[in-house]
């Protein structure tokens, strides 16, 4: 062997070294970025984080083109949890499991598509418009449940060739379904501490938390905040005549009438046995008399059905009062609305009565 060959395999030797030492180093920055992810998704606070990481910045941090997530929700509870969430990127929710099916088959395991293998999927998995032409479809499992999918597509064709490894992309999805399960546990727990369980109206611990913000808010920006007591007239003798359940069901009825009479930003809760609270911000007291005495007349004309099937008929009573100029504090508005409600049961029941220094105001 001569000088110039062993110089010439010395150099082969460096370049393969070179571009094996290139390819460690960008091993190490991809498991870099996605170990700092699996972090963040481990340390989410809501859903809003969770899906804004998944969608919008783990988008940005991988320089990929679109990114979409697709979430099981066959009972509409995440479709309930989570219209009120002002999101860039809303996950798609699905009724049924057929647009996974469709994904996934029966494998359930992560799919690079791209062209010549699988690219028709594209088109499906990515539905905003984006133009994708290589892409990775995540398969989020949960205790041996499909519950979602998570996609990353990219314009560049070659950016996930079928080749590839999947292992830091199963990885993520992974780490990924049990963030998204976690979190849904955790809204259900919150949701399950704010509530009524019989009515499904928010319950007193939340009403005395929420009803101080309402209160210090109207307040401070000076507009008019009214509160409502409504209280089932009789409601002893309903249970009486027709037995405890039948009692219940009509207490569930008319939380569920009470709760659809509201717009958003109003305030139900129930205060305790058959009693129920209101609170209307930026309603005066023309507006408030009209809610409470819609309610009212539905509740008056409703057939609550029983759960043998029959019917029963109930009426209620309420009390109003405005936030009155220079008030002090809640408990005054509250109390005001209570001497009202007991002014309306004095006066013969099934009526709206206002606190008088309402009507003055
Ligand atoms: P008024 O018109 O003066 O309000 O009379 P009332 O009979 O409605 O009032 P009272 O306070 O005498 O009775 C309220 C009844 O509500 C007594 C209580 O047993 C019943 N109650 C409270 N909570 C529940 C509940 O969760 N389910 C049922 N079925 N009854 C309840
Ligand atoms: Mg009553
Ligand atoms: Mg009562």
């Amino acid at each position: 062997m001569t000088a110039v060959d062993t110089q010439a395999q010395v150099q082969e030797l460096r370049r393969q070294l070179q571009s094996l030492l290139e390819a460690a180093t960008a091993n190490e920055r991809k498991l870099d970025r996605f170990d700092a992810l699996e972090r963040r998704l481990m340390a989410v606070e809501s859903m809003e984080e969770l899906v804004n990481l998944l969608l919008v910045e783990c988008r940005a941090d991988f320089g990929l083109d679109a990114a979409e997530l697709w979430l099981l929700d066959p009972d509409g509870e995440l479709s309930r949890a989570l219209p009120s969430l002002p999101m860039a990127h809303a996950p798609r929710l699905l009724e049924n499991h057929l647009p996974l099916k469709d994904l996934f088959g029966a494998a359930r395991t992560a799919r690079l598509i791209g062209p010549g293998h699988g690219e028709a999927l594209l088109a499906q998995a990515f539905g905003d418009g984006t133009p994708v032409r290589s892409g990775a479809l995540l398969p989020l499992i949960r205790q041996g449940l499909l519950i979602g999918s998570l996609h990353f597509g990219a314009n560049d064709a070659e950016r996930y060739d079928a080749a590839s490894g999947t292992k830091f992309l199963d990885r993520l999805s992974t780490i990924a379904a049990i963030a998204i399960e976690s979190m849904l546990n955790r809204e259900r727990l919150r949701r399950a501490g704010m509530t009524d369980g019989l009515t499904g109206v928010h319950n007193r611990r939340y009403f005395d938390h929420r009803s101080l913000i309402e209160f210090s808010q109207a307040v401070r920006h000076r507009y008019p905040l009214a509160c409502l007591f409504l209280d089932i007239d009789h409601f002893k003798a309903i249970n009486d005549g027709h037995g405890h359940p039948v009692g219940d069901e009509v207490l569930r009825q008319v939380g569920g009438l009470i709760q659809r009479s509201l717009r958003t930003g109003d305030l139900a809760a129930r205060y305790g046995g058959e009693e129920f609270v209101v609170l209307l911000p930026r309603t005066d007291l023309a507006g408030a008399r009209e809610v409470a005495e819609r309610i009212r007349l539905t509740v008056q004309d409703a057939p609550f059905i029983t759960p043998e099937g029959g019917t029963v008929s109930a009426t209620l009573s309420a009390g109003l009062a405005m936030l009155p100029a220079g008030a002090v504090s809640f408990a005054e508005l509250l109390s005001a609305a209570d001497r009202a409600l007991y002014e309306a049961k004095r006066a013969g029941r099934n009526r709206t009565i206002a606190d008088t220094a309402g009507e003055a105001a």
